[in-house]
């Protein structure tokens, strides 16, 4: 029986996006030839690469100016590759601590120079966004994490300043609308809303890179990616093949207008259930909740051990809190479709009756 998957990352993928990567895997397009198995410079690989970005492009409305790149080493690695990039010799970078991710983020960035925490959610357990900060106005940039995997909270309005906007986007990319020219940078680790794991969306101003005075290492500097079409060293074919099917997928779904709608419902049914439901009660501060990861904890915690029991009954799988949080987390990706959604709220019910 196939699973309800909840699992946080690498998560869900649509079933024929699955199913059409394998089929790649053993014959690309009637050619004979495993998609793993031809060379990255052929004319085959390359429109793989081509497709995949102006599907970016154009799911996102990228205005020109940006490049897309599909690069490897995950979000974790444009944690450094970002400070390297764009923090000024001398200069100094803003960081939005709201989460284990901004964190990680932030140690990074202190490797290259001075780093102001403009605000931090740490003294509730990253249980909100915080809002209203002033944001130091000569930062090369303040770095954002849209959407906290871990804690389950979301940024809904990004801050509007002069300093260059970063986002760290990983688990909630093409989910909603975003206005990309907002940002000089967004980094997307794919293995959530995009792909399998191994490799991370770059999506970076052109004219912001070549400017922070530092030499850098050619697999870590966005110019010599770009200027390679990203395609500077061998890239990882399958993820990015992966990926550029969920992109088809997303857009012949109606693009990020419909899978945003979908995605509101799905979550409001959760939520709905954990507010209703005097057995639980949710982990983040309401107008902060993520549509993308779902936190709750049940109110009585005798109650773990049926909880758990109906929950591996009706094949629901991965909705065990991160380990810093405790109680459960239900990731409900772009590809999660709503009747599994449905299938939890209905173990939840059983609780209350
Ligand atoms: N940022 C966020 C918001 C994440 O959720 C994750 C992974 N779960 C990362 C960064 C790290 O990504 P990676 O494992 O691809 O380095």
């Amino acid at each position: 029986m196939k699973k309800h998957n909840f699992s946080a990352g690498p998560s869900i993928l649509a079933q024929e996006v699955i199913k059409k990567a394998a089929d790649a895997v053993l014959n690309l397009n009637d050619s004979g030839l495993s998609l793993i198995e031809i060379s990255h410079r052929s004319a085959d690989f390359v429109s793989i690469m081509e497709k995949a970005q102006n599907l970016v492009k154009e799911l996102l409305s990228v205005p020109d100016g940006y490049s897309v790149l599909f690069l490897q080493g995950g979000a974790s690695t444009q944690f450094l590759a970002v400070a390297y990039n764009l923090l000024k010799v001398d200069g100094k970078a803003a960081y939005l601590d709201t989460g284990a991710w901004s964190a990680k983020a932030l140690k990074e960035a202190k490797l290259f120079g001075e780093v102001e925490i403009v605000a931090s959610s740490k003294d509730k357990n990253h249980t909100y966004i915080p809002k209203g900060y002033e944001i130091p106005a000569d930062a090369s940039y303040l770095h954002l994490t849209s959407n906290n995997t871990i804690f389950g909270t979301q940024i809904k309005e990004f801050p509007t300043t002069n300093v260059p906007l970063v986002c760290d986007m990983s688990s909630d990319i093409f989910s909603r609308k975003i206005d990309v020219s907002k940002f000089d940078l967004i980094y997307a680790g794919a293995q959530k809303n995009m792909g399998p794991a191994g490799t991370v969306l770059v999506i970076v101003k052109d004219e912001a890179l070549g400017k922070s005075g530092r030499q850098i290492p050619s697999m870590l500097d966005y110019q010599v990616h770009a200027s390679k079409d990203s395609m500077f060293n061998t890239p990882p074919v399958f993820a990015i093949y992966t990926s550029m099917l969920t992109l088809e997928w997303v857009k012949a779904l109606g693009g990020i207008d419909a899978i945003e709608k979908i995605n509101e419902e799905k979550a409001a049914l959760l939520y709905n259930e954990i507010d209703n439901n005097p057995h639980f009660n949710g982990v983040a501060n309401k107008e902060d909740r993520s549509l993308m990861n779902v936190t709750f904890t049940l109110a009585d915690e005798s109650e773990k051990e049926l909880f758990d029991s109906l929950a591996k009954e009706a094949g629901l799988s991965g909705i065990n809190g991160h380990r810093s949080v405790g109680g459960y987390r239900a990731s409900i990706y772009n590809a999660m479709p709503i009747e599994s959604v449905q299938a939890l709220v209905d173990v939840m019910k059983k609780l209350n009756k």
